[in-house]
């Protein structure tokens, strides 16, 4: 049942007519304006770019409409979206396009000057969205001057492309199933990042992964399923990102509207949150704290706020008491699991469940099954703590022209995510990555944990936990702390506090203080490799 390539599913979305499909600004896309622009980008690429079923297309743009234009276009022309990281350097760009090989490079004017140099290189063509770097931008971005383009690369301005004919119709191409349909790059957190292939079946698996969480959790609220408004949902993932590729399939499958920032701000996000009567907020843990902290100080109501969703990292088990001591139990807070190679969400902790037990990512969606795994790859007991391991529709097929790194994540036929992870009441929770689990005198400590535990202390701005070398224990137990500004707190008054929930093993022997901001990537996962570094430097 359901669609089975995204071609499939966006064609779907085309009876949505004029509903507000993309919010920017001042700028309105409704369904049909949308899709046909896409389609009439699609039906470019493929007869005056002459691209075929297969073919890579790259996109690097922060999130403008017109990603989304770029993308879709890619699907309805059988091409294989690359959607790459747009805060990367030009030495992460060159990384990744010599991997995939694009056939076309569709980017926004920021992105132009980091990718030029392959693409002359290369000789591929670029598309290029939303002015130059250096031009002046009215404050809805569109450029108002014209800047010299770069030398040897052939540049077409997708501002001077013939308006889409409202009624143009895609190529005519019918993805199969089984075709690749994106390659999306691991965030390399824990190594070189990977191209991460999931099929048509498997995004149009992950395309209907919100829809059954919606229905979950309208019969959780004794809401009939299919009579919930279409949701309002506020855009705070970068597009590039799988969590991203969660909210707006969520908000696609059901006709809503997605409202587009131009950067992250909580101020900002209130504001539109009221403008817009946004329904869905979705954000990693670090947006969704900030939005409550501002939330908290100006006093904001909910509005028509019905749900508050964080994923993409752990977030810290205080955050749903407080959320639900701001707004109240009518929104509904969710935490959801997934990586690149699930393609997004695909375990949720939502509503009632949740606030039961804050620390939990809850239950795989029908599409997807999950195992605690033992050493020898047996499905643990309840109550102890394995590798978790996934299968089902949405799970990616492998990573781009690498079997290596393929065969190894893959055993009996389950991907293993690298977390490690227990089941309590049949709910699934994440106590930790494997990689960043601290082993102190054949103890496990787990990291997360006691930076819930650390969030929890009303100074905490921000905190990491992560393992030191210790010459007797291995490992000892550290702490990287922000505090508020102007809080007081010392070193031991935090140990204190730790130790007031946890063991004395987990309590960090050492506290560090850093009053600049824990680095944290596009999905608001701590850096630990470098606060590593940063904490050895700074410890005899
Ligand atoms: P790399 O493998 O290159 O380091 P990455 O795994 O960091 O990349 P993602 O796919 O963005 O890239 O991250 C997936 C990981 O994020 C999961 O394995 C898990 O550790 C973490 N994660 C995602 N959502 C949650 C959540 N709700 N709670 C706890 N951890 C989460």
């Amino acid at each position: 049942d359901g669609p089975r390539t995204l071609r499939e599913f966006v064609e779907t979305t085309w009876a949505y007519g004029d509903t507000a499909f993309l919010i920017a600004g001042e700028r309105r896309y409704s369904y049909g304006e949308f899709f046909a622009a896409a389609s009439a980008l699609a039906v470019r690429l493929s007869q005056e770019y002459g691209l075929r079923p297969g073919d890579r297309a790259v996109i690097a743009m922060r999130n403008h409409p017109e990603w989304q234009i770029a993308f879709w276009a890619a699907q309805l022309a059988g091409l294989v979206a690359v959607p790459l990281n747009s805060w990367w350097t030009e030495a992460e760009f060159h990384h990744a396009l010599d991997d995939c090989e694009p056939g076309v490079l569709l980017v926004d004017g920021e992105r132009l000057e980091r990718v030029a140099g392959w693409a002359r290189g290369s000789g591929t063509r670029v598309v290029l969205f939303r002015g130059l770097p250096g031009e002046r931008q009215l404050p809805d971005g569109v450029s108002t001057e014209r800047c010299e383009l770069p030398d040897g690369v052939s540049v077409e301005r997708y501002e001077d492309l013939p308006a889409p004919d409202p009624l143009a119709a895609p190529p005519d191409v019918e993805p199969r199933p089984e075709d690749d349909a994106t390659i999306i790059y691991t965030s390399g957190t824990t190594g070189r990042p990977k191209g991460a292939v999931a099929t048509h079946l498997a995004q149009a698996g992950a395309a209907l992964n919100p829809r059954y969480q919606a229905a979950f959790s309208a019969l959780g609220r004794g809401v009939v399923p299919g009579t919930v408004p279409a949701p309002v949902s506020l855009m705070t993932f970068p597009f590039f990102h799988v969590a991203a590729f969660t909210s707006f399939y969520g908000v696609m499958a059901a006709g809503g509207t997605l409202v587009l920032m131009d950067k992250w701000d909580a101020d900002e996000a209130l504001r539109l949150i009221r403008t817009h009567g946004v329904t869905h907020f979705a954000g990693v843990p670090t947006t969704a704290l900030q939005l409550l902290d501002a939330a908290e100080r100006t006093g904001d109501e909910p509005g028509g706020l019905t749900l508050f969703s964080t994923g993409g990292a752990p977030a810290p088990p205080a955050l749903v008491a407080r959320l639900t001591a701001r707004y109240g139990e009518r929104v509904e807070p969710r935490n959801g699991y997934g990586l690149t190679e699930t393609s997004g969400g695909v375990l949720a902790n939502i509503g009632a469940e949740y606030r039961a037990d804050p620390g939990a990512v809850g239950r795989p969606t029908p599409v997807t099954e999950a195992r605690i795994a033992g050493a020898a790859g047996q499905e643990l007991p309840e109550g102890e703590v394995g590798e978790l391991w996934l299968r089902g529709q949405s799970l990616f097929r492998g990573y781009w022209r690498d079997p290596a790194a393929t065969g190894e994540a893959f055993r009996d036929g389950w991907f293993r995510t690298g977390d490690l992870a227990v089941r309590r009441e049949g709910r699934i929770a994440v106590v930790d990555r494997l990689t960043d689990m601290v082993i102190r005198g054949g103890e496990n400590v787990y990291c997360v944990e006691v930076e819930g535990v650390l969030h929890d202390h009303p100074d905490v701005l921000d905190a990491a936990v992560l393992g030191l070398p210790h010459p007797v224990l291995g490992e000892e137990v550290a702490a990287v702390v922000r505090l508020r500004p102007g809080a007081g707190t010392t070193a031991d008054t935090l140990r204190e506090h730790v130790g007031r929930s946890l063991a004395g093993f987990k309590v960090p022997a050492r506290v560090l203080f850093t009053e600049e901001p824990l680095r944290r990537n596009a999905a608001g996962k701590l850096l630990k490799r470098e606060l590593r570094t940063a904490a050895l430097a700074r410890t005899p």
